[in-house]
C-alpha cells in the first residue's frame, strides 16, 4: 500500500495522486491544491522531455510574484523535519519548499502553473542546486554594491562610469587608455 502523507496546510488533508503534467503525477491536497512532488518522479518525467534551450547563466529569469504563501518553514510531510524554503528567481517571494532527506518538493497552488509560464519546469533540478542558489545571491549583492554606488556618487556619475567602462572593454589598447586616463598626457 502505497504511504500516505499529510497536506502542510491548515486542513491536513490527505494528499491523492493528481497530474500535474501528462506523464508527471504529485501527492495533491484538495484543499489548498498543493503538490508533494517526488524528485525521483520528476527526473524520470523531465528525461523524456525534450531538451531545454541552453541556458544563459547571466540571465536569471525575472519571475512573476507566485501567490503570496506565508513565509516561514514548513515541516516536511513525510518525515516532519523543517523544508528548506529555495529561491526561483530573483523574486524573493517565490519560494519551493524542499526537503532533501526526502528528495521531495513542495509546490503551493500555482507555483507549477509560474514555473510553467517561465519555461521552467524542466530546470527545477538546476534551481534547487547549489549553483542556482549561490548566483541568486550574488545577483542580489551585485544590485547592493550599485545601489550603495549610487547612492553615494549619484545616478548620472555611475551612468556615464557604466558607459566608459563598456567602450573602453571595446578597445584592444585599453590597459594603455587607462594609464593616459590616470596620469594624463
Ligand atoms: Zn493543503
Ligand atoms: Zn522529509
Amino acid at each position: 500500500m502505497a504511504t500516505t502523507y499529510r497536506c502542510v496546510c491548515a486542513a491536513a488533508s490527505i494528499l491523492r495522486p493528481e497530474a500535474l503534467a501528462p506523464g508527471l503525477s504529485a501527492d495533491t491536497c484538495g484543499d489548498c491544491h498543493g503538490h508533494w512532488l517526488a524528485m525521483d518522479d520528476y527526473r524520470r518525467w523531465v528525461a523524456n522531455q525534450p531538451e531545454p534551450a541552453a541556458a544563459d547563466d547571466t540571465d536569471l529569469p525575472a519571475l512573476r510574484p507566485a501567490p503570496a504563501t506565508e513565509d516561514k518553514a514548513r515541516a516536511c510531510p513525510s518525515c516532519q523535519r523543517w523544508m528548506e524554503r529555495l529561491r526561483v528567481g530573483r523574486s524573493p517571494d517565490f519560494r519551493l519548499d524542499r526537503c532533501s532527506a526526502c528528495q521531495r518538493v513542495w509546490l503551493d497552488d500555482g507555483e507549477w502553473a509560474a514555473l510553467v509560464a517561465a519555461g521552467l519546469t524542466t530546470r527545477l533540478g538546476e534551481i534547487l542546486s547549489d549553483g542556482w542558489q549561490r548566483q541568486l545571491r550574488d545577483a542580489d549583492a551585485q544590485a547592493r554594491r550599485e545601489a550603495e554606488l549610487r547612492a553615494r556618487h549619484g545616478d548620472a556619475c555611475i551612468d556615464e562610469l557604466a558607459r566608459v567602462r563598456a567602450w573602453l572593454a571595446t578597445q584592444p589598447q585599453r590597459e594603455t587608455l587607462l594609464a593616459l586616463l590616470r596620469s594624463g598626457w
